[in-house]
């Protein structure tokens, strides 16, 4: 969608972003390049609304993109903030590293039911862009208001592994907490080195059949201590973050459970009683997302047997039904060839996070529209490689990217489709972003510059690419 500016009070306005507040109008416009929200015909004694701004003539007030005026914009206009959604039948998380794919995002989700998680970053990913939470979630905000789009997005603290980082997010009004269980999680435990199982853990399980859906679930002793040496310490962590923060309702928010950054899959059993122990801790939670078998690398396909994934999702799938939340599913992106699957065997109910397929997309937007800037970087991101790799698990192999010196500028854009580039692009983000030389960026603003100038492209790639993910998931639009 082509974005749409008119006159209005002499400004060059974002024609959706208009709105009344009181006799007020507010709105967004470019001015110089920049961006600002306008306050225009308030007669009133609170003229600027509460905005920090600076008065123009015939009582317009111009005010800066800023956290405070976030704030304020959240306040007024209830809908550019965010709000709970992970309970609806299907939730997307859109890590959006950059701050600029808001608005792709939404010519995409006003057209489906599909409840969109616009603002949702790892600490990992805060650290390796220097952002913040309030950078990450003011982002959207503008972007919403910008667009006018008033459905509603969630706000995912992803990742968190501490009670710190869960209050940060929170407490700026983060609608969802992803409590990242790995570290608590023993997976190097044989369940030979559990002496004694726990009373409780024999009443309740040992030789018992759970009959879900068309599957009965048998714990031997063997699987059964297997899974109280893994787990049980991941529980009670789960149990404290929800007891800290949850289960005073004091923030309006949904938890999910993460159990799979962690080496070893989650097996059916495992998950049952991890979910059966955390409810009966009294634990609400709307998702879980277990470690699949198979292997789901950052912006490629899945790896692995299709079939297997295929007989264990289904009853995943039927164990979260059963206790009633959602399977989610994290490094979502681009597993095309399991979207069909997890889109029947959920039965449409489901999670699914993105985030580098969409750093990647603004990526493809330089290979098309600055061959020579993206030599430069692709360049560099093969020097910074070895660095990158310490924080993600990938199998790429360097060896298979074609020398770019051999590639014709018109066939820059076709190395996406190659899943060691997009490996190599995808991982090495961080590195690119904050590369200097002496003190200044070496790509960061030539990059922004980049995208703004070619704002719809992006947006055209991200309702394409995106689609796509959800079009194989079964979504239709509306
Ligand atoms: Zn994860």
């Amino acid at each position: 969608m082509i974005r749409k500016s008119m006159q209005y009070y002499g400004y060059e306005a974002y024609e959706k972003s208009i709105n009344n507040f009181g006799s007020a109008s507010v709105f967004m416009a470019k001015e110089n390049n920049q961006t600002f929200i306008i306050i225009a015909g308030n007669g009133n004694s609170d003229a600027a609304l509460g905005f920090s701004c600076e008065e123009r003539d015939n009582g317009i007030f111009r005010c800066e993109l800023t956290h405070k005026n976030a704030c304020v914009l959240r306040k007024i206009f209830p809908w550019t903030a965010p709000v709970r959604g992970l309970r609806k039948p299907v939730s997307i998380g859109l890590g959006d590293r950059l701050g600029i794919a808001t608005a792709g995002h939404i010519d995409l989700f006003e057209k489906n039911d599909v409840f969109p998680v616009f603002a949702q970053q790892s600490i990992r990913e805060l650290n390796l862009t220097n952002r913040t939470y309030e950078d990450v979630l003011d982002a959207v905000t503008f972007a919403v208001f910008r667009e006018g789009y008033k459905k509603g997005f969630g706000a995912d603290g992803d990742h968190l592994k501490t009670a710190k980082d869960v209050e940060y997010a929170l407490s700026l009004g983060f609608t969802m907490i992803t409590l990242d269980c790995s570290d608590h999680i023993k997976n190097n435990v044989n369940a030979d080195s559990v002496s004694a199982l726990p009373k409780k853990y024999i009443d309740k399980y040992l030789n018992k059949t759970f009959s879900i859906e068309s599957v009965d679930l048998v714990f031997t002793e063997q699987e059964l201590k297997q899974c109280a040496a893994i787990y049980t310490d991941a529980i009670a962590f789960a149990a404290d973050i929800y007891n800290k923060f949850f289960a005073s309702k004091k923030y309006e928010a949904d938890f999910e459970i993460s159990i799979d950054e962690t080496i070893s899959v989650t097996t059916p059993l495992q998950h049952f009683f991890t979910a059966n122990e955390l409810i009966d801790a009294g634990v609400s939670f709307a998702t879980i997302a277990p470690r699949f078998c198979g292997e789901f690398q950052k912006g490629i396909d899945y790896i692995g047997d299709t079939i297997q994934f295929e007989k264990e999702i289904t009853i995943h799938a039927a164990i979260a039904r059963h206790f009633g939340y959602k399977l989610s599913i994290h490094s979502g992106s681009d597993k095309f060839s399991v979207f069909p699957v997890i889109g029947r065997v959920t039965q449409g109910q489901f999670h699914i996070k993105t985030a580098g397929t969409n750093w990647l997309e603004a990526m493809r937007v330089v290979a098309v529209t600055d061959p020579s800037l993206y030599r430069e970087i692709h360049s560099y991101a093969l020097t910074a490689f070895a660095e990158a790799r310490k924080y993600y698990h990938v199998t790429t192999d360097l060896s298979k990217i074609p020398d770019i010196a051999n590639v014709n500028d018109t066939e820059l854009p076709a190395l996406f489709e190659n899943n060691d580039v997009r490996q190599l692009i995808h991982i090495t983000y961080g590195l690119i972003l904050n590369h200097k030389k002496n003190t200044a960026y070496v790509f960061k603003d030539r990059l922004y510059k980049l995208w703004r100038q070619n704002e719809n492209l992006y947006r055209n790639a991200l309702v394409k690419h995106i689609g796509r993910h959800l079009e194989l998931l079964g979504v239709t639009n509306t």
